[in-house]
């Protein structure tokens, strides 16, 4: 099944460009807040979408927001595909490493994105969205724990990044935006291999990163098992799985966003996110 935030409403996408309000059909039983919804009841937003046999309504996809909004922890992966750890000149690393990006950077998959600086970055990234609390879960596991995977931006200001003498990973790819998310959220099982998804990225109609979720270092079920032996993980909470090859900063030049860029992230059997990015506030 696939879910979106309608206008700040939880979803079920039936067909192209229809959708059932999962809060009306069940007479308010399944909140209407996504977010809500995805924390407290999951399995019950799951029986009751599965069983919405009324057709949807048509829908506009612009008017889609993250389907998960106020994600309370959102776990990142830096260096999780072989190819992007070296085009940065890094080895394959022996344990996943891991940031946050600050759950205030979540923004919808067709907002428009403030800039924060000349050197800000792409990196399209599949994320799974917890469905079941997860607190030392082993792999063989761990999917019974995934409410379902979507598409994530990790925008990141590579200034504020890589500022010495330690690097700032968190803060540099959390200002207000950087995580668009969306635009649907769909369970595992509507994927023919959920470990094998074609992911890129445009910017400008222009491909810049191209790759294979099955290259993950790291694939999803290994991350549920690696994060939740240490951080218990609840329903709602984000994995933004890492970034194939192809970010701006390996490039020789290097190239990096300007306002009035549009930015593409696509994920086979997802959909696409599309940010257009705007110039950077004067600060006050
Ligand atoms: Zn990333």
């Amino acid at each position: 099944m696939r879910f979106a935030n309608l206008a700040g409403r939880l979803v079920r996408v039936v067909g192209d460009g229809t959708a059932i309000d999962l809060a009306t059909v069940s007479r308010g039983e399944i909140p209407s807040d996504p977010q809500l919804a995805i924390e407290t009841q999951w399995e019950r937003v799951l029986e009751v979408a599965n069983l919405a046999e009324q057709p949807g309504t048509p829908f506009e996809e612009s008017d889609l927001l993250s389907p998960v909004p106020r994600p309370r922890q959102v776990f990142a992966l830096a260096l999780n595909y072989k190819d992007h750890a070296a085009e940065g000149g890094q080895a394959a690393p022996e344990h996943p490493i891991t940031f946050a990006k600050y759950p205030t950077c979540i923004t919808g998959p067709f907002a428009e994105v403030t800039l924060s600086g000349d050197r800000v970055d792409w990196e399209v990234e599949l994320v799974a969205v917890i469905g079941r609390a997860a607190h030392k879960v082993r792999a063989a596991e761990a999917w019974n724990h995934v409410a379902g995977l979507t598409i994530g931006q990790d925008i990141s200001d590579r200034t504020v990044q890589h500022r010495r003498p330690v690097p700032q990973f968190s803060l540099g790819k959390s200002f207000p935006g950087y995580g668009p998310v969306g635009p649907y959220l769909v369970t595992p099982d509507e994927f023919k291999n959920r470990d094998d998804l074609g992911l890129r990225c445009s910017v400008n109609g222009e491909d810049v990163q191209k790759g294979r979720t099955k290259d993950l270092i790291f694939p999803v079920a290994a991350l549920v098992e690696r994060l939740s032996a240490v951080v218990p993980l609840g329903p709602g909470d984000l994995i933004f799985s890492g970034t194939p090859a192809g970010v701006g900063m390996a490039q020789d030049p290097p190239r990096f966003l300007a306002a009035g860029d549009t930015l593409e992230s696509t994920i086979e059997g997802i959909g696409t996110l599309r940010n257009r990015l705007r110039a950077p506030e004067p600060a006050h």
